[in-house]
């Protein structure tokens, strides 16, 4: 069994073949930092650090680079709205990503280049293009000539005649042809810029990932990640730039992700439909966003909806019930992980199937009921019983929590400390409603389990007396 991945560029599952055997590179496209990361940045960002967990999980010794986009348009912009610097916008929501990021529970990429740190290699690379006749300098504007490089295309399949660069309209007289890209735009009145041979200027995006990638991860690195909508112009560009100044190949496997939709458009800031990360972290939490996110395979589409997150809700609060009854049940006998095994396999070969979650969230759906089977033999103190949900808990934890991202322990731990708090409250209410069953008054007993259940407090009448935990609510859907 090995992992396939789709790539983009042939269309077709191959098994990961890396560079370098027991290694994998990784370069995603990062935010350009103008703006509060939203639900559509979400996907990118949970997919790309399961693809990041799961090759580490399989054995891989991982790096993962992801840019941040310091130096475009967009961030001009805002700057000369608020007036202050570019760089001050920059870093503001350089800072509000990566927390946000950290919130979302994925990790922090190993290396996380800067785009305004790298202009000399993206000068270089546009210097080699120049000297190979692959570039042209314009009043000093360099753009790439797209018809020298007959890879152009390969990545999106369109045929040369057919596409359009989508740039500003103002290069259109200056461009030997109108399918050339800048890769270098010459200053303009108070923007920021730096010295070239070209003259005072800028880089334009693609040219910035093409060097910062190579940089990081040197040639044919293992996997370019990104959204579906940026493989065409940009990824196509970051081939043609590479490529065609040093031959080779820029990038091994191309795996993309689908959109997120609100309705029946593109969560965008430009139609103006976003619903801010952070906004959505509060209100579900992470795991259930993470689990959300993993509710479609990768490459589709997933639209945004509250009863799905609310289904996600319902999800992670079965998982975490779970491993918190599994453990009650165990205590501390020693356990028994063979019961496990057809359910890692099962896991392992969904997602080595093209990072199949759905599927491999199913397959912990049929861990969790198998463990639900042997629990009510555990509690009562069946030592084989009990063995086996240890097991089961801990491969669902490790599983989730390493590989998934849905931080079932960080929950249970919140869980913990809030019931420490609860519980004089509780146990004093609870020990209301015992005296209420011993003289047989169920109106009252089942009128107190009534309000506890109302404040979120679950109660499991045992052999033993009465146990309770604190349930996770599930927010009201949102209007929409
Ligand atoms: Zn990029």
């Amino acid at each position: 069994m090995s992992l396939v991945l789709y790539d983009t560029l042939r269309r077709d599952k191959v098994p990961f073949d890396p560079r370098i055997e027991g290694e994998a590179s990784v370069y995603v496209c990062g935010p350009t930092v103008q703006a509060e990361a939203h639900v559509g940045h979400g996907r990118l960002a949970v997919v790309t650090d399961v693809l990041r967990r799961y090759l580490g999980f399989r054995g891989y010794q991982v790096t993962f680079v992801q840019n941040v986009t310091d130096i475009e348009d967009k961030i001009i912009l805002k700057a000369r709205r608020e007036q202050v610097a570019p760089a001050v916008v920059a870093t503001r929501y350089t800072h509000l990503w990566n927390r946000t990021m950290d919130t979302l529970n994925v990790r922090p990429p190993d290396i996380q280049p800067f785009a305004t740190g790298h202009v000399l290699e993206m000068q270089g690379l546009i210097q080699e293009l120049i000297d190979q006749d692959k570039a042209y300098e314009v009043g000093g504007d360099v753009f790439f000539r797209v018809r020298s490089f007959p890879g152009y295309g390969k990545l999106s399949r369109r045929q040369v005649d057919d596409m359009q660069q989508g740039e500003d309209v103002v290069d259109a007289d200056r461009k030997e042809d109108p399918l050339d890209f800048a890769m270098w735009k010459s200053a303009k009145p108070d923007e920021p810029s730096w010295p070239s041979p070209w003259g005072d200027g800028r880089p334009g995006w693609h040219i910035e990932c093409s060097a910062m990638a190579a940089k990081h991860l040197g040639e044919g690195f293992d996997i370019h990640c990104g959204g579906l909508d940026l493989v065409f112009p940009h990824h196509e560009n970051e081939i043609a730039q590479h490529e065609a100044a040093h031959g080779g190949t820029f990038a091994r496997n191309w795996v993309h992700n689908g959109m997120v939709r609100m309705g029946d458009e593109k969560m965008s800031k430009s139609i103006g439909n976003v619903v801010a990360l952070a906004e959505a972290l509060e209100r579900w939490g992470v795991g259930p966003l993470r689990l959300w996110y993993l509710s479609a395979q990768h490459r589709t589409p997933l639209t945004f909806a509250s009863e799905r997150l609310q289904d996600a809700v319902a999800v992670h609060q079965r998982f975490v019930t779970f491993v918190r009854s599994a453990r009650a049940a165990a205590g501390d006998v020693t356990p028994d992980p063979a019961v496990g095994e057809r359910h890692r396999d099962a896991f392992v070969a969904a997602m080595d199937d093209d990072l199949n979650a759905p599927a491999a969230v199913a397959t912990l759906h049929e861990l969790v009921s198998d463990g639900n089977d042997r629990l009510g033999r555990a509690t009562a103190g069946d030592e084989a019983a009990r063995a086996e949900v240890a097991a089961l808990a801990a491969l669902l934890v490790e599983i989730c929590d390493e590989v998934l991202g849905l931080g079932l322990d960080d929950t249970l731990a919140q869980a913990a400390a809030l019931e420490s708090r609860l519980a004089p409250m509780v146990d004093g209410v609870l020990a209301s409603r015992e005296k209420a069953r011993a003289d047989r008054d169920f109106a009252t007993a089942d009128a107190i389990r009534d309000q506890l259940t109302a404040a979120g407090i679950v109660v499991e009448d045992g052999p033993d007396g009465p146990r309770w935990y604190t349930a996770v609510q599930v927010p009201p859907a949102l209007e929409e």
